[in-house]
């Protein structure tokens, strides 16, 4: 199987073929114009198959995995977020398309063959499937403690007063019971 380095795929010899006629391709990019929005710990790595159709190519994605470098809702630390993409298809159509058929899909959110150069270019699908796929939420790990709202200690590296004095304001008797322990 060929071992893609690039978005830019070459379709020439696909674009020739009868429909249904599939290429697969296995996949290793670094991104670059992916890292404004992100911070990729890893390359994209993957699987993809491309297919012949009527108005164009499809592109179904079959395995998509990498790593964002995120931050941590609670601690603010880094967070690494492993992140797995299955089964994602788009259509790269060979015209502009510009009937009802799309039901209000905008026209400039369709991908395009650059039938200029026979290339197509995955680099959007991916970058959008990412965000999709993207928690809301991340943390750096399932029992992170977060920061101490008086002080902002990491509470995963230690413990502050806070917790101490505050449970003292809560009782204030405490103190009390302490006095006629002692005596
Ligand atoms: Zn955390
Ligand atoms: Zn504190």
């Amino acid at each position: 199987m060929e071992l893609l380095q690039e978005t830019e795929i070459d379709i020439k010899k696909l674009y020739e073929s009868p429909e249904g006629t599939e290429e697969s391709f296995e996949f290793e990019l670094e991104l670059p114009e992916l890292a404004e929005d992100f911070v990729l710990n890893s390359v994209l790595q993957g699987k993809l198959r491309l297919m012949k159709e009527k108005e164009g190519i499809f592109v179904f994605l079959d395995e998509l995995s990498l790593e964002l470098g995120l931050q941590c809702d609670l601690c603010l630390e880094d967070a690494n977020l492993k992140l797995s993409i299955r089964n994602k298809e788009r259509e790269y159509f060979n015209k502009k398309i510009n009937d009802k058929r799309l039901g209000g899909l905008d026209e400039e959110n369709l991908f395009q063959i650059d039938l200029a150069k026979m290339t197509i270019d995955i680099a959007e699908f991916l970058r959008e499937e990412i965000l999709l796929a993207k928690p809301e939420n991340v943390y750096c790990k399932k029992s992170c403690k977060g920061l101490c709202p008086e002080c902002g200690q990491n509470l995963n590296l230690g413990t502050c007063e806070c917790a101490e004095s505050s449970k003292n304001a809560e009782n204030p008797f405490q103190n009390l019971k302490d006095m006629l322990k002692e005596q």
